[in-house]
């Protein structure tokens, strides 16, 4: 029996174990925000991958955003050598998953089974996904003992709330450095065919406009930037959005609709502050004096983010010149480039060439919406040859009643097996 046979096997014998692994993930809340249960997730993960022969460290990410003795940031890396040091693939999923939310029709936390899935928050993204890497590599480990290079599995906190007590603290602590690893396999949920390359950027700001307070029965005494806001929006709707949906991609963006550069609105306030739920009187009448946007920004890698932020500075400055005092601020609140693997980067040869085999048809290509921690081994790690790959359906993220299927999870197993092979190498098969 050839060795990739015998690796698909070999996964597939162990579908119990991964329904188990994944279920026991499962039933360690690990909600973020706060940050429950970091410890205890790590330290199950600990058992497990030092009970396969791993060599492991719990790191903390002291002073990280988020980060107290309440809720530490606890993150796992576990490293498997072989014959030599490298090279060395390493699998990262994040251990943090989102709020429950209502809907559920099973217990969130339970891992129940039912129709060939596992349910539970985070089954799909990405407690699935990280038993599914786990699974491949003891497998891969059990079928070719003397392998060359060195594996390496993390469990990184805070990937859901940008990933700076996770994946971002170890990057700028040389875990994700070129000299130390060479390949890097992110499970998120992108389907089991499918890899994920990279992601569009994102330029978040505050935009405020300034007016004058004054009493509600007579306005024409004060200015209301709230009004001023409105200005800003019909300007927005007039020119920025037509203009933005035109600017499309070459980037492999799914879904479709997010193959343009997109604006989003996240919030807008204006006026004295909402009162308490159970403040039963009425408001007071006052002209607001100040109102506040916060934008989304997704653009492209044929953008530039000097040119992404002067677009809006343009656009207020148009609105200025055309109304009377009209007045703001714009501050930034978050940054990230848009980040691309090559095709022709080793790690997506590697598990295009098991995505062929496993299910006897090419891999499709494609780039996330959002962002993921591929965003920091990119930038702080300077380490290119990453992608995301994992089971799960990603439209199910963060949704009620997420689960992931158990084909699919063995199925991208053994394509994470099969990658590890053609990665790492192996001695000749008698010695397997
Ligand atoms: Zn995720």
């Amino acid at each position: 029996m050839s060795l990739n046979a015998r690796l698909i096997e070999e996964v597939a014998a162990r579908r119990d174990d991964l329904v188990r692994l994944t279920q026991d993930l499962i039933a360690i809340p690990t909600l973020n925000p706060p940050g429950d249960n970091y410890l205890e997730i790590c330290e199950y993960l600990d058992r497990r991958l030092s009970g396969a022969g791993f060599e492991t460290q719990m790191i903390r990410a002291h002073g990280a955003p988020g980060d107290s003795d309440k809720y530490p940031r606890w993150n796992i890396i576990a490293r498997r050598e072989g014959a030599r040091p490298r090279p060395c693939v390493h699998f990262n999923s994040h251990i943090d998953v989102v709020e429950v939310g209502h809907g559920w029709s099973v217990d969130p936390f339970a891992g129940v089974l039912k129709d060939g899935r596992v349910y539970g928050r985070g089954a799909c993204d990405m407690k699935g996904g990280m038993a599914a890497s786990i699974i491949a590599a003891e497998a891969f480990i059990a079928v070719c003992p003397g392998f060359d290079g060195a594996i390496e599995i993390s469990g990184t906190a805070d990937e859901e709330s940008g990933g700076f007590g996770g994946v971002a603290y170890l990057a700028e602590r040389g875990f994700f450095s070129p000299e130390r690893v060479d390949h890097v396999i992110i499970p998120e949920p992108l389907n089991k065919d499918r890899i994920c390359l990279g992601h569009r950027g994102v330029w978040w700001a505050e935009i405020e406009t300034k007016g004058e307070i004054a009493h509600g029965s007579m306005p024409f005494l004060g200015d209301c930037a709230v009004r001023h806001m409105g200005a800003v929006m019909a300007e927005m709707e007039a020119s920025l959005f037509p203009t933005l949906a035109a600017r499309r991609t070459d980037m492999p963006v799914v879904p479709d609709g997010a193959r343009a550069s997109t604006l989003n609105i996240n919030s807008i306030h204006g006026g004295e502050p909402e009162q308490a739920k159970d403040y039963t009187g009425l408001p007071s009448p006052c002209v607001p004096d100040r109102c506040r946007m916060v934008i989304d920004r997704r653009f492209l890698i044929e953008e530039d983010i000097g040119e992404v932020e002067t677009e809006i500075r343009d656009l207020l400055e148009t609105v200025r010149s055309g109304r009377p005092g009209f007045d703001y601020d714009i501050r930034e609140l978050h940054r990230v480039l848009p980040t691309m693997t090559d095709r022709s980067a080793p790690v997506v040869g590697a598990v295009a060439q098991a995505v062929q085999q496993v299910f006897g048809r090419a891999a499709d290509y494609v780039v996330s919406p959002g962002t993921y921690d591929q965003k920091h081994i990119d930038r702080i790690g300077r380490l290119k040859n990453c992608i995301a790959y994992g089971p799960g359906i990603l439209d199910l993220a963060h949704k009620p009643d997420e689960y992931v299927g158990i084909d699919d999870m063995e199925q991208s197993a053994q394509v994470m097996a099969l990658a590890l092979l053609d990665l790492l190498g192996a001695p000749p098969v008698s010695s397997c």
